[in-house]
């Protein structure tokens, strides 16, 4: 592992000391490319032996929740799951079968915020929007939908 990862960098920003465990979820969770569950984690920490303990594995994903290096997903099928993650603002698209995350930026959805915020008189603080559908990987496996 190396120090530009941005778990650990996020750690260090915030003041937090890069214990043992810390650094085996880091690791545990780079290796991820799309979404991941706490359930999943937890079976690979204990196939690694890492010693890492279910309580401090969620500790940990809490804390990486709260430093928005990690982002909680609810997923359609009422489960919810993880993805690495960055601070800025931005939304999901979800691959609903291989889990692919990617991030997608605001672009238009910042004029509907606005006009929403117009016609309803909210004055509207944060939103949050997750897509979910085939990534493209996905779709030419399935062939040409009918
Ligand atoms: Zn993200
Ligand atoms: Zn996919
Ligand atoms: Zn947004």
């Amino acid at each position: 592992m190396t120090s530009s990862d941005p778990i650990v960098e996020a750690l260090g920003a915030a003041g937090y000391r890069l214990t043992g465990p810390r650094r085996a979820v880091a690791g545990l969770i780079a290796e991820y490319d799309g979404h991941f569950t706490a359930a999943e984690l937890e079976i690979a920490a204990r196939e690694r032996r890492l010693g890492v303990s279910r309580a401090t594995l969620f500790r940990a994903l809490e804390l990486l929740t709260e430093l928005h290096v990690v982002e909680r997903l609810d997923l359609p099928s009422g489960e919810h799951a993880y993805v690495p993650c960055v601070r800025e603002h931005h939304h999901h698209l979800v691959c609903s079968r291989c889990g692919r995350v990617a991030d997608v930026e605001d672009g238009a959805l910042a004029d509907a915020v606005a006009e929403i915020a117009r016609r309803s008189g909210y004055r509207i603080e944060s939103h949050r929007l997750e897509l979910f559908g085939l990534c493209r990987h996905c779709q030419a496996k399935a062939g040409p939908s009918a």
